[in-house]
C-alpha cells in the first residue's frame, strides 16, 4: 500500500515501463498468442492476505500479463479498426485518472461540463457538422447509437414509451452490412431484433435509399411504425459509404428520425476533401464518430452529435431530489444526455490531442495514413495471385488472393484466404482480419496506428508475401 507521498518515487517506475513497451513494442506479436485460460491459471484465486509493492506488480506485469495483450498500439495492428492513442492522449489519461472526478453534473466539476462543450464545438466546425448541433462525449458508438434509438422511439411514440412501455410495431431500418450494435441497440431499447429491416442496395453493401421508400410505405400500410434509419458512413466490413443525401430526403418526406453512424471514418471530415461523405447531414437528427479509433485519442472517447439537444435531455432526464441544483437549466449537466450517470473527465484528453496536434496537425496524419494506404494498396497488387477487392479507400484496403472463377473453387479460395490471415497472425509480424461479402472471404487492411511509417508498411508488404509463397 503506497503513501500519497511514495508518488513522487514510484512513479518513475512506472514511466520507465511505459517507456520500455513503447520502445519495444515491434518485439510483441501483435495478436497475443496464448491460449485460453493461460493467463487466468497463472492469477491466484484468492486476494493475496499481504500487500505487495510495486517493483513486483510490475514484473508480474511484464511476466503474466504482456503475452497476453494484444498490443493495439503495435503499428502492424491492421485488423478491426485501430483504436489508435497518442503520447498526449497518454498524459492525459493520468490526470483525468490523478484528479478523478465524476463528471455527471455540472456542479461535480464546472471544467469538465465547459471544457467537453467547447470540444465538441471545436470538432463540430472543424468536421462542417451543423453549427447548431450540439455535442456529448459519450463511452462507445455502440452507447451513443443506442441513445439515438431511445431518442428515435420517443419521437415516433411522443414520450409514451418512455410512460408505458414500448409497442411493438416500432420500425427501424438499416443496410445488410451495418454494424451489430445497430440490432444490440434495438434490443435493448425494446424495438426488437425483428423489427430491424435490412434494406440492400444491389451491392448488399449499402443501404439504398429507393428501397427504403418501399419499405417504409408498405410498413405502414400493414400498420407498423417507422421509427428510425440508420446511415452507415464507413461500415466495418468494407468501409461502404451510404448515400446521406437521399436517404436524408426519404426521412424528411416521411418524418422519421434519421442517425449517421460514421464511428470510424468520422475523422476524415477533418479533411475537407472528404466532406462530400456528409451531404444531406442538416436533415439528419444524429451523428457519431469515435476519437477512439482514427483521432489518436484512446479508448474510450465517442462524440455523440444531435440536431436537438432538448429532445435528448426530455428522453433522458431523470430528476430526483439530490440532484436538484441551483444552476439547472442554465448550464449542461450531461448525465441527461445519455445513459449512465457517472461519467469520466474524457474531455481533457481531447484538449491535449487537439491542442497539441493543432488542427493541421490532425490533418497531416490522417492523409499520411491515407497515402501509406495507397502505397500499400499499389505495392500489394504486385503480389502474384493478389486482386484487390474494390479500390483502396481513406486509410483501407480489402483483397483477395487466390480467386477462383469456378462457383466451385469458391470454397477452397475462402479457406485459402482464411488460412493466409491466420498464418500472418501466427507470425506476430501483423495482425490482419477478414470479413465474408456476398459469401467470400476478403481480407482487411486498415492502416491507422498513430505511428505508423513507411517501413512498417514494408514490413507487412513483406509478412504477406512470405506466407503466399509459403502455402502457395
Ligand atoms: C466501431 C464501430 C461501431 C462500434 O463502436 P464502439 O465504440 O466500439 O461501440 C459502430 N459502428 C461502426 C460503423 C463502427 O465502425
Amino acid at each position: 500500500m503506497l503513501s500519497r507521498q511514495e508518488f513522487k518515487t514510484e512513479h518513475a517506475k512506472v514511466i520507465e515501463w511505459i517507456t520500455e513497451y513503447f520502445e519495444k513494442i515491434k518485439s510483441f506479436p501483435v495478436k497475443s498468442q496464448v491460449l485460453p485460460g493461460e493467463i487466468y491459471n497463472q492469477i491466484p484465486g484468492q486476494i493475496p492476505e499481504k500487500g505487495t509493492n510495486i517493483d513486483v506488480l510490475l514484473q508480474d506485469l511484464t511476466e503474466i500479463i504482456l503475452p497476453g495483450i494484444t498490443h493495439w498500439q503495435h503499428p502492424n495492428f491492421h485488423a478491426y479498426f485501430n483504436a489508435n492513442s497518442s503520447i498526449e492522449s497518454v498524459f492525459a489519461e493520468f490526470i483525468t485518472a490523478a484528479i478523478g472526478a465524476q463528471c455527471m453534473i455540472w456542479e461535480t466539476s464546472p471544467a469538465a461540463a465547459e471544457l467537453e462543450e467547447r470540444m465538441m464545438e471545436w470538432m463540430r466546425d472543424a468536421m462542417g457538422l451543423p453549427a447548431k448541433w450540439e455535442g456529448v462525449i459519450q463511452d462507445t458508438a455502440s452507447t451513443a447509437t443506442l441513445t439515438a434509438m431511445v431518442c428515435a422511439r420517443e419521437q415516433v411514440t411522443n414520450f409514451e414509451s418512455n410512460e408505458h412501455g414500448v409497442p411493438g410495431n416500432l420500425r427501424i431500418y438499416c443496410s445488410r452490412q451495418t454494424h451489430s450494435s445497430i440490432e444490440k441497440g434495438a434490443v435493448i431499447a425494446g424495438i426488437g431484433r425483428k423489427n430491424v429491416v435490412p434494406v440492400g442496395a444491389k451491392d448488399e453493401l449499402t443501404l439504398s435509399a429507393k428501397q427504403l421508400e418501399i419499405q417504409i410505405e408498405t410498413d405502414k400500410a400493414s400498420n407498423l411504425l417507422p421509427c428510425c434509419v440508420i446511415a452507415t458512413l464507413g461500415t466495418t466490413g468494407t468501409v461502404a459509404i451510404d448515400d446521406l443525401k437521399a436517404i436524408s430526403k426519404v426521412c424528411q418526406k416521411h418524418n422519421i428520425w434519421l442517425h449517421v453512424d460514421a464511428a470510424y471514418i468520422g475523422t476524415a471530415l477533418f479533411l475537407p476533401e472528404y466532406r462530400w461523405i456528409i451531404d444531406g447531414i442538416e436533415d439528419a437528427d444524429s451523428f457519431v464518430f469515435n476519437p477512439h479509433k482514427w483521432m489518436f485519442t484512446n479508448f474510450d472517447c465517442t462524440a455523440y452529435y444531435v440536431r436537438d439537444a432538448n429532445h435528448l435531455i426530455r428522453t433522458f432526464e431523470i430528476l430526483p431530489e439530490y440532484l436538484k441544483t441551483k444552476t439547472r437549466g442554465s448550464v449542461n449537466d450531461y448525465r441527461d444526455w445519455g445513459i449512465p450517470l457517472g461519467r469520466r473527465f474524457r474531455a481533457l484528453k481531447l484538449w491535449f490531442v487537439l491542442r497539441s496536434y493543432g488542427l493541421e496537425g490532425i490533418q497531416d496524419k490522417i492523409r499520411q495514413h491515407i497515402e501509406l494506404n495507397r502505397y500499400f494498396a499499389h505495392e500489394l497488387m504486385k503480389i502474384k495471385g493478389v486482386y484487390l477487392f474494390q479500390d483502396p479507400i481513406l486509410n483501407f484496403t480489402c483483397f483477395q488472393w487466390n480467386r477462383q472463377d469456378d462457383p466451385d473453387g469458391k470454397v477452397l479460395q475462402n479457406e485459402m484466404n482464411a488460412l493466409l490471415v491466420d498464418r500472418i497472425n501466427k507470425t506476430g509480424k501483423a495482425y490482419l482480419s477478414y470479413t465474408k461479402i456476398a459469401n467470400e472471404v476478403v481480407i482487411r487492411v486498415v492502416i491507422g496506428q498513430t505511428y505508423v511509417t513507411r517501413e512498417d508498411i514494408d514490413d507487412l508488404l513483406q509478412v504477406i508475401r512470405e506466407e503466399i509463397t509459403l502455402i502457395s
